[in-house]
């Protein structure tokens, strides 16, 4: 399939406000193509962001109206200081563990070779390792598309780096328990250029299509995209896409991370398949979920 020309993408960067004609006008010869060849996906497919959204998903994941689920409005005049958790700080360490990075058609996603990865400490008993990141993001210049929201305000974008527990044999097996997995959220703010981000954004602009995919060739550690200051919330929580499963020890990064908007751009300039044909790929997170009592703690 043709794809999109590595030249032709700093233009479409500077001319953001076009991106989608422009695209649309690449791909229009496509679009007949891109139907058939996904068709047989999409029957497979059974939610997405737009006519299968976040709103209909309990129909064939009836958890998505349990009791903790993800994510939440951070409301941070209830989250509860917790000392144990400063006492017994988190710690992270992942080393030059990322194998490629590629388009899920629901955002992009960087697999790992996690046999090196620790994550212990803080809310977690054991030890955890990481099995990949993705990130979840909104429009062209507005401030929302992150997952978690703090005192109901919005980050243009979110990063999800998703660990196991070690005590099970595999992530698959982790998945569906309660203590099966533990998240690091990363708010992204629009800003400076990261340049610990830049490696993985310069390389998702190489895979416009679902199920494209590229090595990351060069050593890169995830570590080089979390804030300098590492306070955070915690709570239990879920998978934030179906199925859902209510396995997730959620870690909120508390302070985001500068990215520039043409890092943003890139992740917009993804394509995944809407009921129309291939479009821009944004807006592709869950809102706030009830907190049904749960108690938010902070560093
Ligand atoms: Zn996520």
């Amino acid at each position: 399939m043709p794809r999109l020309s590595k030249q032709r993408l700093p233009l479409e960067v500077a001319i953001m406000s076009r991106v989608s004609t422009v695209l649309l006008s690449v791909h229009r010869g496509l679009k007949l193509q891109a139907r058939s060849l996904h068709a047989s996906a999409s029957r497979l497919q059974n939610w997405d962001y737009f006519a299968r959204g976040p709103s209909y998903w309990h129909e064939q994941f009836p958890v998505a109206k349990g009791q903790r689920q993800s994510p939440i409005d951070i409301v941070t005049a209830n989250a509860k200081v917790d000392k144990a958790l400063t006492d017994n700080p988190l710690k992270i360490h992942y080393g030059n563990c990322c194998l490629g990075v590629s388009n899920t058609g629901h955002s992009f996603q960087v697999a790992i070779d996690g046999t090196e990865t620790e994550l212990n400490g803080g809310p977690l008993d054991g030890t955890y390792k990481l099995a990949q990141f993705h990130a979840h993001w909104g429009p062209y210049r507005k401030e929302f598309g992150s997952e978690h929201t703090v005192d109901g305000s919005t980050y243009p974008a979110e990063l999800h780096l998703v660990h196991w527990n070690t005590k099970y044999n595999d992530i698959s097996e982790a998945v569906d328990k309660p203590d099966g997995l533990a998240v690091i959220g990363v708010f992204f703010k629009r800003g400076r250029e990261h340049a610990g981000f830049k490696p993985i954004s310069d390389l998702i602009a190489k895979i416009p299509h679902k199920g494209d995919n590229v090595e990351v060739c060069c050593n890169y550690d995830p570590s080089w995209i979390l804030p300098a200051r590492r306070d955070y919330w915690t709570y239990l929580g879920s998978l934030t896409t179906p199925p859902l499963h209510e396995s997730v020890t959620w870690i909120v990064m508390k302070n985001p991370v500068e990215v520039s908007a043409e890092q943003l751009a890139y992740m917009r300039m993804m394509l995944w398949e809407t009921p129309d044909g291939e479009d821009q790929m944004f807006n592709n997170y869950r809102p706030p979920q009830p907190l049904q009592g749960r108690v938010v703690r902070s560093t």
